[in-house]
């Protein structure tokens, strides 16, 4: 398969490049010791929602005019319609759009609307839905959270117990959620609630409600990782009502309707840039004057084998994400991506491990040096080795997507 830019796609490139240099604020500066999340588009230094709404006031200002600056292009949602803010791009065109991005270092926007709801309501969404809130998402003036994880459902999502009870033309919402990503800066939710208890199947007595956090009876606890930063959060419902309206799909469909934005979520470019940012800078840090000798003679053929290995793996990791785009691409218009965006999220997730050991292991006990000041390549690979301990569950276990690639791509019995 041949994936070299066509002429088009060249100057799309550059065009994108240009954008980037003419329109990124230059106050916007990255802050190496702010709070990261562990989305796969983020970028070290940005933390775009908290960003948005920072005490910093020249941080806040920089996050708002990045935002306008995109919007103004529909670059925020790129592929979606024209008329609900986005730019009417293909998905190997977004898929350019977010590599030069990352590759700039400069942050998306707005991406759990942008990427998961957005893309979600477009194929499941009412007209009144689409138009109530995909423009608000494409300005970047409303953010969005992913409520579907509970204590007691993570990757048996089915046995969730959120309850919603219809009275007139609300649903009365009870429950928790919990590691609802970027919660404490969203103004809305999506999460998954208990429609009929009795249902069997499980899944068949679920929906897809779209709930406002400023709802009374909604209340956000940030939870602390083990880096010290409050990536996600805890969610309670106390009797909080919401409408009908905001009801995505039928009533014990929401089932089929999350299935849709998993399979967004799992589809992203964003870690492989990432990764081959990391290794490079790994490789230009070791062949400097300071880093020169740091990794032992005698284990230095081994080591150099290992580094080629991770580049190997950068480079399949980004061949799969691209496959998946092409496949996207290739299908009808709304086709959704499939089990080859589990092999893209279980291969990245793995690699993510693989390589911050590998980044950790050249520095010795220097490797575990957490402040940034002072410590070699700025701490990179301890940093990345904490956040790399979530990778392999955060978007969907490893094991689920095993079976979701066993059965979906292989066609293998259940049992
Ligand atoms: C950083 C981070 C961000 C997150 N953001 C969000 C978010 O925004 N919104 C949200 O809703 N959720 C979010 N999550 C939650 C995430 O989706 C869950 O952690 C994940 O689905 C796993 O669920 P669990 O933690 O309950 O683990 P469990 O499901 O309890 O799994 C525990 C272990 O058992 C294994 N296991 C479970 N079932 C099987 C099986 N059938 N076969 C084989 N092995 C199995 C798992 O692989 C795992 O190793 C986030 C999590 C993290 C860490």
């Amino acid at each position: 398969m041949n994936w070299d830019d066509t002429p088009e796609e060249a100057a799309f490139r550059d065009e994108v490049r240009a954008f980037v240099r003419d329109r990124f604020p230059a106050s916007y500066r990255p802050d190496p010791d702010g709070e990261q999340s562990l989305e796969p588009e983020d970028v070290r230094g940005y933390n775009w929602p908290a960003d948005r709404v920072s005490d910093d006031a020249e941080r806040r200002e920089g996050a708002r005019a990045w935002a306008a600056a995109l919007a103004e292009r529909g670059w925020i949602a790129p592929h979606w319609p024209r008329e609900y803010g986005g730019a009417g791009l293909s998905a190997l065109e977004e898929f350019i759009l977010h590599e030069e991005l990352m590759r700039a270092r400069v942050p998306t926007v707005n991406g759990i609307g942008a990427f998961l709801l957005g893309p979600t309501l477009l194929v499941h969404g009412t007209d009144e839905q689409k138009a109530a809130h995909l423009p608000r998402i494409a300005r970047g003036e409303t953010t969005w959270a992913q409520g579907f994880s509970e204590p007691g459902a993570g990757s048996d999502l089915a046995s969730l117990r959120t309850r919603a009870v219809r009275d007139g033309d609300a649903y009365v919402v009870d429950g928790q959620k919990v590691w609802t990503s970027l919660g404490q800066y969203a103004d809305w939710l999506f999460v998954l609630v208990r429609t009929d208890p009795d249902a069997e199947p499980r899944h068949r007595g679920i929906t897809f409600l779209l709930v406002d956090t400023s709802l009374p009876g909604v209340t956000v606890r940030p939870i602390t990782d083990l880096r010290g930063a409050a990536p996600f959060c805890e969610v309670f419902f106390e009797g909080v009502r919401v409408p009908v309206a905001c009801r995505v799909g039928d009533e014990n469909r929401g089932w089929y309707v999350a299935m849709s934005a998993l399979g967004f979520e799992r589809a992203g470019i964003g870690a492989t840039i990432k990764y081959e940012q990391a290794l490079l800078d790994l490789v230009g840090y070791l062949r400097s004057a300071e880093g020169r000798g740091l990794v032992r003679a005698d284990r230095g053929a081994s080591y150099r084998r290992e580094i080629a290995r991770r580049y190997a793996e950068i480079r399949v990791l980004y061949n799969l994400a691209r496959y998946t785009v092409s496949v996207q691409a290739a299908g009808p218009e709304g086709t959704e991506p499939g089990y080859e965006a589990s092999v893209n999220q279980l291969f990245g997730a793995e690699l993510h491990q693989r390589l911050a050991r590998t980044g950790a292991k050249a520095f010795g006990r220097a490797g575990t040096l957490w402040a940034r000041d002072g410590a070699p390549l700025n701490a990179a690979f301890t940093h990345m080795t904490r956040d790399a301990v979530a990778a392999t569950f955060l978007g969907g276990a490893s094991e689920i997507q095993r079976n979701v690639i066993a059965t979906r791509g292989l066609h293998l019995p259940r049992s």
